[in-house]
C-alpha cells in the first residue's frame, strides 16, 4: 500500500512538516504488474502475501477489481501488510521508505501454490521485491514446469547472483547496479545488457524517454519510445514490464512484445498514479 503525503519541503533529520491530507494507492512491483498485464487482456494469478489488516483488504479487492485472480494471496497473521511511506516535494521530489511487512514472509509454502497448475504455457513474472530465496525456488519451480520465466530484477541489490531465466527486464539503473559496470567507461545500456546475458536468454534494459535495448541472440536492438508529454513517470516500469508478459502470453514473438511494452509506458506516463495509469489494449494500440 502506497501511502502518500504531499509537503511544502522535504522534512530534514528531525524537522516535523505540516503536508496534505493522506492519500493511499495500492501498490507494490507484482500487483502493478499482475494489473498492467491484466487490464491489457492477459488472464492473471497472483502469488503473494498482505497482512490481515484493512490494507490487506484493500490490496485483494485492488485485484479483484482489474479481474487479477488472488487465491494464491496469503493472508500473514504475523506481519502487517507491506507498505511504502511516500512524501512528495512541490516539483516531485521525494523519499520514499518501505515496509516489506508481509512481503517478507513469502517462502516455500507461496512457491508452492505457484507451482499448483502451473503449465508450460504459462509465464512466470517475478520481482524482487520478495525474498531472493523464495525468487530462486519460484524460477525452479517454473523450469521444472516448463514455464517461462520473466524476471524483473527490481528493485535490483548489487553483488546478488541472479538466478538464470529466459527473459530479464531492468531499467538504466539496475542494469548499471546489476552488471557491475556503473560508472565504467564501456556503462552503456548494451553493454550492460550484453553483460547481463550470462544469466538469461534474453535482456531489456528500459531507458525511460530514450526507449529500451533489447539484447537476444547475441546482438542488440534499440528500441525507440514513443514521443509523448510525460507528466508522471510512475509505474512506466510496471506497465512495460506487464504488456511484455501479456505480449508473450499472446504468442507474440520477443522484439514485436518489446514494441508492446514501450507503448504502454508511454501511454502511462501521459497519466498520473500508478494503477490509474496502466493502459486497456485499445489504449496502446490505438494511441
Ligand atoms: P522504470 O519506471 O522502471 O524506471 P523506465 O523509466 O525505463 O522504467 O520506463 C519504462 C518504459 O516506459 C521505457 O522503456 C519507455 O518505453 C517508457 N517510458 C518511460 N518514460 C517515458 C517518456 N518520458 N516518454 C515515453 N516513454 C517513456
Amino acid at each position: 500500500m502506497d501511502l502518500v503525503v504531499r509537503v511544502p519541503a522535504l522534512p530534514r533529520p528531525g524537522d516535523t512538516v505540516l503536508g496534505d491530507r493522506l492519500l493511499r494507492f495500492p501498490g507494490g512491483k507484482g500487483a502493478n504488474q499482475a494489473v498492467a498485464a491484466a487490464r491489457l487482456g492477459a488472464e492473471v494469478r497472483m502469488i503473494g502475501r498482505v497482512g490481515s489488516d484493512a490494507f490487506g483488504d484493500e490490496l485483494l479487492r485492488g485485484l479483484a477489481e482489474d479481474r487479477v485472480n488472488s487465491e494464491g494471496v496469503a493472508r500473514d497473521r504475523h506481519e502487517p501488510s507491506g507498505a511504502a511511506l511516500i512524501v512528495v516535494e512541490e516539483g516531485g521530489l521525494n523519499t520514499v521508505t518501505v515496509a516489506p511487512g508481509a512481503n517478507r514472509r513469502v517462502g516455500e509454502a507461496d512457491v508452492r501454490r505457484l507451482a499448483t497448475g502451473l503449465s508450460a504455457a504459462d509465464i512466470v513474472v517475478l520481482q524482487l521485491e520478495i525474498p531472493f530465496d523464495a525468487v530462486r525456488s519460484a524460477v525452479d519451480a517454473a523450469r521444472r514446469a516448463g514455464a517461462r520465466v520473466l524476471l524483473n530484477a527490481a528493485p535490483a541489490s548489487p553483488g546478488v547472483t541472479l538466478p538464470e531465466v529466459d527473459l530479464l527486464v531492468v531499467n538504466e539503473g539496475e542494469a548499471a547496479a546489476l552488471s557491475g559496470l556503473a560508472g565504467s567507461a564501456s556503462a552503456s545500456a548494451e553493454a550492460a545488457a550484453k553483460a547481463l546475458g550470462r544469466s538469461a536468454r534474453a535482456v531489456v534494459v528500459t531507458l525511460g524517454a530514450a526507449g529500451a535495448v533489447l539484447w537476444a541472440g547475441g546482438s542488440a536492438t534499440r528500441v525507440a519510445a514513443r514521443r509523448v508529454d510525460a507528466i508522471d513517470t510512475t509505474a512506466a516500469g510496471d506497465a512495460f514490464v506487464g504488456a511484455l508478459a501479456y505480449g508473450l502470453a499472446s504468442s507474440r514473438p520477443l522484439p514485436e512484445a518489446v514494441e508492446l511494452g514501450v507503448a504502454a509506458g508511454a501511454v502511462a506516463v501521459t497519466r498520473l498514479g500508478a494503477r490509474t495509469s496502466l493502459p486497456t489494449l485499445d489504449e496502446v494500440l490505438f494511441s
